[in-house]
């Protein structure tokens, strides 16, 4: 797709971490919300997953419509707790005037939203997904991918128990790649060789990413700590590093932070992953995603809203 410099593409982090809501004196820096992220392209509102950070979201879309609708489009990308528990709490869908379509990967509509109505049956939540007036309802994105507005969505399956999606975003003058939850299919920290199978797969990831401008990418852990967490379905920063440098991302997002990582931790892996991409000799920036944090590309650089967070 065209750039579109008149409809910049932005993005706004409202949660980041994995697994489990993980407020602490800690995690302040980076933010403790699981997974939502708000991206705009000119008027057209897309939210990327449904995690706790969605409450913050809602409540951001609400004073800056007021008592305007508006239209917005959430992708769902698998139905983990941490990816859907922030949906009964976000004002907007309790509003009609507003217009939510929830979007799935093809063939995961059925599973996706037996989860939605299972969270909010009566002894969890006393209001039912069906009766939210503000959803429009659910639908399964096309195998090919589809356009919304001025931009073009795709999806491809990744690692992860029960499956997850991840998706490519382009245009607004940027191209974005969204893989919350994804365990490598061979890890550069693991002792074996990859098999045919798994190369196969991983060169098929980074088509799918190649050239993006932002790469947020599951990097759930360290190096010393992925060969105790084989098979749990998320990445490490050194096989993270190694995708975004073969496919010539220029940014890694980290993401899906640990809820057991402090902040520290935290900053420790992003100065390794940085590290490994100097190493590598690429032109790759690596940091991690943070609660607050907004990004454009006419701006070049991140900027930090971390009133609108103190707000809330
Ligand atoms: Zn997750
Ligand atoms: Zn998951």
């Amino acid at each position: 797709m065209k750039a579109q410099p008149h409809t910049p593409m932005s993005l706004r982090y409202w949660g980041v971490r994995g697994s489990i809501p993980s407020p602490s004196p800690d995690t302040t820096h980076f933010g403790g919300n699981t997974s939502c992220i708000e991206m705009r392209v000119g008027n057209e509102i897309l939210i990327l997953d449904c995690g706790s950070g969605l409450r913050a979201l809602g409540a951001s879309l609400n004073d800056e419509f007021k008592t305007r609708g508006f239209n917005a489009t959430m992708l769902i990308s698998h139905t983990h707790w941490d990816h859907i528990q922030g949906l009964p709490f976000f004002a907007p869908a309790y509003a009609e005037r507003n217009h939510l379509r929830i979007f799935s990967q093809a063939g995961s509509g059925t599973r996706i939203q037996k989860a939605l109505n299972n969270q909010m049956e009566p002894m969890h939540f006393p209001v039912r997904f069906g009766d939210l007036p503000g959803v429009a309802g659910l639908d399964e994105l096309p195998e090919e991918g589809m356009e919304f507005g001025p931009v073009s969505i795709r999806a491809m399956n990744l690692n992860h128990p029960g499956g997850c999606a991840g998706f490519r975003f382009e245009g607004g003058g940027a191209c974005v790649a969204y893989l919350p939850d994804h365990e490598p299919y061979h890890s550069c920290t693991l002792p074996k060789k990859p098999t045919a199978e798994q190369q196969n797969d991983q060169a098929r990831l980074v088509e799918f990413v190649r050239d993006c401008d932002v790469l947020i990418l599951d990097t759930q852990y360290d190096e010393a700590e992925y060969p105790k967490r084989v098979g749990w379905g998320h990445g490490c920063i050194a096989d993270s590093v190694a995708t975004a440098v073969a496919a010539d991302v220029r940014e890694l997002v980290c993401f899906h932070h640990d809820p057991s990582h402090f902040d520290t931790r935290i900053g420790q892996m992003i100065t390794r992953g940085q590290q490994l991409a100097r190493e590598a000799e690429s032109r790759l920036t690596v940091r991690a995603a943070r609660e607050g944090d907004q990004w454009c590309p006419s701006a070049k650089r991140v900027a930090t809203n971390r009133a609108a967070v103190a707000a809330r």
